[in-house]
């Protein structure tokens, strides 16, 4: 069966920077490390080992110019996929960590969006179970950067040790701000997780798969039109579900709840949007019109007001050649 949505428009709203940076891109910023190292480092065993091989990919990061680097390949992959806009999630949290200046970094890689045949937005990550002073300074500076790029902040990292409660003050400031709010919640714990993430404003829910057991809370994303930003490669590789067939999207999707599909970090988890909307269809039975109404939202949940807008009057997708 040809794939059409291979040449569909695509939106791309749940996808890490640092997680986009293939071995080849690596070895292109450091050409010290060698094909085995990196390859040793992109394999892991859960989700913990996951977030360690993340850190390290961060940690050859080393100067704007990496950054800058990573940026364009991730613009080149995605342009070769239809994606005409994509909000990329910046990990701000893990760039003050090191002790890097997030001004330059952001500005090297703003200056890659710029000459971007796409449109690109910057979503700005807080490390979930870091300090809240921490999780303040990002804030403020996403906040700085409202009209330059950044559209909204959101908590990533370990859900466990970081419930989104504690960010219900920091939120309301940056909402205020005129940031948009995300979250990751769900991914590895339940509809607890998630409710809260509502609880302090969170308007899109990376991953959300841990919904599926809460009939109240499919109800309310259903009805309040918060899309779950579903992931599937990246929650078999992360162990969050135990294989692809016990996968909840269909289930979640069949509840009525808004969808999108995405990556999340398509080099440490080898996989591709496109090749996500073709597991979707394989795997799942999605229809063409469900895996186009899915792409569409792509457009419809983005945060940039002008592209949520303008999705509202999108013509169908033209038929396939
Ligand atoms: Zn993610």
């Amino acid at each position: 069966m040809p794939h059409h949505f291979r040449r569909w428009p695509k939106a791309s709203l749940h996808l890490h920077l640092e997680g986009s940076v293939a071995p080849d891109t690596l070895r292109e910023i450091d050409p010290s490390l060698s094909e085995e190292e990196i390859a040793s480092r992109y394999r892991y065993p859960d989700f913990l080992g996951f977030l360690k091989a993340y850190v390290w990919v961060c940690k050859q990061m080393r100067k704007p110019a990496h950054y800058a680097i990573a940026a364009r390949r991730l613009f080149e992959t995605l342009q070769d996929q239809h994606v005409s806009y994509a909000e990329i999630t910046l990990s701000a949290g893990v760039i003050l960590w090191k002790g890097e200046d997030f001004a330059a970094v952001y500005d090297a890689v703003q200056q890659e969006a710029a000459k971007a045949r796409l449109d690109v937005r910057w979503i700005i990550d807080i490390v979930r179970q870091f300090p809240l002073e921490d999780a303040r300074q990002v804030a403020e500076l996403a906040a700085q950067r409202v009209r330059d790029g950044v559209v909204a902040i959101g908590i990533g990292g370990d859900e466990a040790r970081g419930p989104a409660s504690r960010f219900a003050d920091l939120y309301k400031w940056a909402r205020d701000r005129g940031l948009r709010l995300h979250a990751h919640a769900g991914e590895t714990m339940g509809p607890e997780s998630i409710w809260e993430a509502l609880e302090i404003g969170a308007e899109r829910i990376g991953h959300g798969i841990g919904a599926v057991g809460d009939p109240a809370l499919l109800e309310y994303l259903r009805s309040k039109r918060i899309p779950l930003e579903i992931c599937l490669t990246s929650n078999v590789r992360t162990g969050c579900v135990p294989s692809l067939d016990k996968h909840p999207v269909r289930a979640i999707y069949d509840a009525g709840v808004p969808l999108v599909f995405d990556t999340d970090d398509p080099a440490l988890f080898e996989c591709s949007l496109d090749g996500e909307f073709a597991i979707a269809e394989q795997r799942f039975g999605f229809t063409e019109p469900e895996l186009q109404g899915i792409a569409r939202n792509g457009f419809r949940f983005a945060f940039d007001p002008s592209i949520s807008a303008w999705a509202k009057s999108m013509d169908p997708f033209a038929a396939p050649e």
